[in-house]
C-alpha cells in the first residue's frame, strides 16, 4: 500500500506544477484498456494454448461438500481480510486485458469451500492463498498447513466443524517455512493447549531458523516486494489483479506463529499422530529451505506440500525468497515417485 500511496502523492505534486502534462497523460496507476499490441499478444497466446479437456476443472470440483455462507471474512475490528466472492465475475471468454491462460487459471483457482480428498481427509480451499488439509484423528482434527492468517484459518476451521462435526484440534503440521503454511495457527489452536501437551505441532528440521530468516530478517523487504509479486494493493478485476499462481490472492489476515513441539529431521521418519500413521519425506532446499511431505498409508494419500502443484513455481521469486535448487527439487520428486507412487496408484 505504501508504494501506491507514494505514487499517488507524486501524481498530486505533478498536478500542481504541470497541469497541461497531466491533462494529456492518464494517472500512472489508472487502469487502461488493452492496446492493439496487447490484443495481438493475447490472440497469439490463445492460439498457442493446447485444446481444453476440462480435466483440471473436473479435479477442482471433485469432492466438494459446501462453502461458507457469508463471503466476507473479517478481522476483529470489522475490516474485511478476505472475500470469497472477489472473483464471482470471472465467466465466459477472457477479456482483452487478460492473458487467456491466466483467465483459465483463475476460473479454476477461484473455487472455494470444503472438499473431501480421501476417506478421513478433507481440504478447505480458496479461503486464503494456500489450502488447509484436515485429517480425522482418533480424538480430533489433525491440520496440515493452517493458512496465512488467524481470521481465514478460523473461518476454515468453523466450516470444518460445522459440516463434519465439532472436534478439537489435536495436532498441526507445518509443511514448510513459508508464511502461508503456518500464519493462521493461532486462529485454530490455543497456545496454552500446545504448552500443556494437548496439541502437538510438527515441523521439518530448521523450520524456526528459516522462518525467522525469511519472514523477520528479510521480512521488511520481502513484505514490500510481495505487493509487486502478488499485486496485493490492486483490486481483483479485468484491469486489476487476477490470481497469484498457487491461489487467488494473499489474505489480509493476521500472521501468527507457535513454535513446533516436534521436529522431523530426515526422510523415512514416521509418527503416529492422534492414531494416524504418517511417513515423512524431507524436501528442504526445493520449494522452501525447510519443507516436508507426508504419506498416510491407510488411505494411500501423499501430500506433497508445494513440491508438486498444478502451477509452475518460480526458481527465483520476484519477492526475494531463497533461490530454489531445481536439480535438488527434481531429485525429491523422483524420490517421492520411487517411494510412494506404486502404493498411491495401486
Ligand atoms: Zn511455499
Amino acid at each position: 500500500m505504501t508504494a501506491l500511496r507514494h505514487r499517488r502523492f507524486a501524481g498530486t505534486a505533478l498536478l500542481a506544477f504541470a497541469p497541461l502534462l497531466l491533462a494529456q497523460a492518464p494517472a500512472p496507476d489508472a487502469p487502461k484498456p488493452a492496446t492493439s499490441a496487447t490484443l495481438a499478444a493475447q490472440r497469439g497466446a490463445a492460439a498457442a494454448l493446447p485444446q481444453e479437456d476440462n480435466r483440471d476443472a473436473t479435479f477442482a470440483r471433485q469432492g466438494f461438500i459446501a462453502t461458507r455462507a457469508d463471503p466476507l471474512i473479517k478481522a476483529a475490528d470489522g475490516r474485511p481480510v478476505w472475500n470469497l466472492a472477489a472473483y464471482d465475475w470471472v465467466a465466459g471468454a477472457a477479456p482483452d486485458t487478460v492473458n487467456p491462460s491466466l483467465w483459465r487459471h483463475i476460473g479454476i483457482l477461484r473455487q472455494h469451500g470444503l472438499f473431501q480428498v480421501a476417506d478421513g481427509i478433507w481440504q478447505v480451499r480458496g479461503f486464503d492463498i494456500s489450502n488447509m488439509t484436515v485429517v480425522r484423528g482418533n480424538t480430533g482434527w489433525i491440520l496440515i498447513d493452517p493458512l496465512t492468517g488467524r481470521e481465514t484459518a478460523k473461518a476454515a476451521m468453523d466450516l470444518v466443524n460445522e459440516k463434519l462435526g465439532q472436534r478439537p484440534v489435536t495436532a498441526v503440521i507445518y509443511s514448510h517455512s513459508h508464511g502461508d503454511h503456518f500464519g493462521g495457527v493461532r486462529g485454530v489452536v490455543d497456545e496454552a493447549d500446545v504448552k500443556s501437551g494437548k496439541v502437538a505441532i510438527i515441523a521439518p528440521a530448521h523450520f524456526m531458523a528459516e522462518t525467522v530468516s525469511e519472514n523477520i530478517m528479510a521480512g521488511a523487504a520481502m513484505g514490500r516486494r510481495v505487493m509487486y509479486q502478488f499485486g496485493t494493493a490492486l483490486q481483483p478485476g479485468a484491469q486489476g489483479q487476477i490470481g497469484s499462481g498457487i491461489g487467488s490472492g494473499v489474505s489480509g489476515a493476521e500472521i501468527t506463529l507457535i513454535a513446533p513441539t516436534d521436529t522431523i529431521n530426515k526422510t523415512d521418519e514416521s509418527r503416529v499422530v492422534d492414531g494416524v500413521p504418517m511417513e515423512f519425506q524431507i524436501v528442504s532446499g526445493s520449494e522452501a529451505p525447510s519443507e516436508l511431505n507426508v504419506y498416510i498409508a491407510p488411505t494411500r494419500t501423499f501430500l506433497s506440500s508445494e513440491m508438486t502443484t498444478c502451477s509452475l513455481h518460480n526458481i527465483l521469486t520476484p519477492r526475494g525468497a531463497k533461490v530454489r535448487d531445481a536439480r535438488i527439487w527434481a531429485n525429491f520428486i523422483d524420490e517421492a515417485l520411487q517411494t510412494w507412487a506404486a502404493a498411491v496408484t495401486a
